[in-house]
């Protein structure tokens, strides 16, 4: 009975974790009788692991369209606020942009010089096709959809996203003529979050799984291209967090970021423990308060960064693309390269500020440049841990841009900040825009 209750009591991402150790204990078991010419009986369990991996990647899949469609809807049709806030919306939405972009740059970088998938064969794992390299003027063109129901009912992203952002806009811009679709799309999304939970309590069957068949397959091989995909986004995150970030803080703002780390770090531990920035809005508003920021700008611009602004979530995107293109001996192009920029920058608004969703969205990114999907199991069973690192690096960008925008715009008490005084209970009320 107590047992019982211990075990109901493991959360979601322990199980995760469980069941990927499991998986890769038993892939390297069975990749011993594989290797072993006098045993054949192995096909009839690979083909069990096959459902259960295969079946749950279905299932992710199924989610990806409605999912980044009614949540690019809502986020941008809520946006509306930015002509109440003036200048700093657009400002604030274009710094999340360049940030997002310049993470998957780096990641695409940094893992271009480690090349994690090299020396992994994946072609006889999964199942799908590895396609060519559309040509530059194909690309965009292809963005503007000329059937955008053909474009969803295809799961082609990009021109869904476009026609999702036009969707948003006319809905922020018509209010209340178009409430009944506003609330329509908003209760779509509701669904679409509740059905991504209730997927998610499948995963840890799902990683076991895709661990124990990706391991019997690779073996002993496949843990160093692993481990280097584990290092690519690990650095790719520490130079976000504790390079760019910093630098940009002091490029535009010329505060000290050691003053800033000092009062956030809390906030990076809460979003490192809960895997979610929506759950961390609140502790992020107080401690932004706390370094002299006001909340006049802070309660826009924070919950609009935990919906559209995903830097961490758009490294790991970066690194999985260059690890699974490298394992397939696929070389991305240029175009390619800009595709995977534009396409994480959009994933990024597409990604809910809720656990896991992250590696949902990076499907949309390994379409985008006609990877097998399927690759993504191989390095599902080790996310949990990056969704971890890589929500803190999300909620510390959300937090510098906000600094930015708001010093920009005279909100930022510098005495508090640099601990000359004690945040008061007026500061939102001397606070003006
Ligand atoms: N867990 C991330 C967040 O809430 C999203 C993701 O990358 O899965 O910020």
């Amino acid at each position: 009975m107590a047992m019982m209750a211990k075990i109901k009591k493991i959360s979601l991402g322990n199980w995760m974790l469980i069941g990927m150790v499991l998986g890769f204990l038993l892939g390297l078991i069975l990749n011993f009788y594989v290797t072993n010419p006098f045993i054949k009986d192995v096909i009839l369990i690979d083909n069990v692991f096959y459902l259960g991996g295969t079946g749950f990647i279905r299932l992710m899949k199924m989610l990806v369209v409605p999912l980044v469609f009614f949540s690019i809807v809502v986020g941008v049709a809520s946006i509306s606020d930015i002509k109440k806030i003036g200048a700093i919306g657009g400002r604030t939405i274009l710094i999340y942009l360049v940030t997002t972009a310049l993470a998957v740059s780096i990641a695409l970088l940094i893992s271009s010089m480690i090349k994690p998938g090299v020396g992994l064969n994946m072609i006889g794992i999964a199942q799908g096709n590895v396609t060519t390299n559309a040509t530059l003027t194909d690309t965009v063109l292809n963005i503007i959809p000329e059937n955008p129901f053909s474009s969803l009912a295809n799961g082609d992203m990009l021109p869904v996203i476009i026609f999702a952002l036009l969707i948003g806009i006319i809905l922020a811009k018509l209010r209340e003529e178009t409430q009944v679709v506003n609330d329509f799309f908003t209760q779509a999304n509701t669904i679409m979050m509740e059905m991504t939970r209730i997927v998610m309590k499948f995963a840890p069957i799902g990683i076991f799984c895709l661990m124990a068949r990706t391991f019997a397959s690779l073996g002993f091989g496949g843990l160093l291209p692993l481990a280097k995909y584990i290092g690519c986004v690990l650095l790719g995150l520490a130079i976000q967090a504790f390079v760019v970030y910093p630098s940009l803080l002091v490029i535009f703002t010329r505060l000290n970021p050691i003053q800033f780390f000092k009062k956030f770090i809390s906030v990076m531990f809460f979003a490192f423990s809960s895997s979610t920035s929506n759950a961390t809005i609140p502790l992020n508003l107080e401690k932004l308060s706390e370094l002299g920021v006001s909340r006049d700008v802070s309660s826009f611009t924070i919950p609009l960064g935990a919906t559209i602004n995903m830097d961490g979530t758009a490294i790991m995107q970066g690194c999985a693309v260059m690890f699974a293109a490298q394992a397939y001996g696929m070389d991305l192009g240029m175009t390619a390269l800009l595709t995977v920029v534009f396409t994480a920058v959009m994933a990024s608004i597409g990604t809910a500020g809720v656990p896991s969703v992250g590696l949902i969205t990076l499907t949309m990114v390994f379409n985008s440049v006609g990877l097998p999907v399927d690759a993504i199991g191989v390095i599902m069973g080790i996310d949990h841990i990056l969704d971890m690192v890589r929500t803190a690096v999300n909620v510390t960008g959300d937090a510098i841009c906000t600094i930015i925008v708001a010093f920009k715009n005279k909100s930022v008490d510098l005495d508090i900040f640099n601990g000359r005084k004690e945040p008061t209970e007026t500061w939102d009320d001397i606070t003006q825009f």
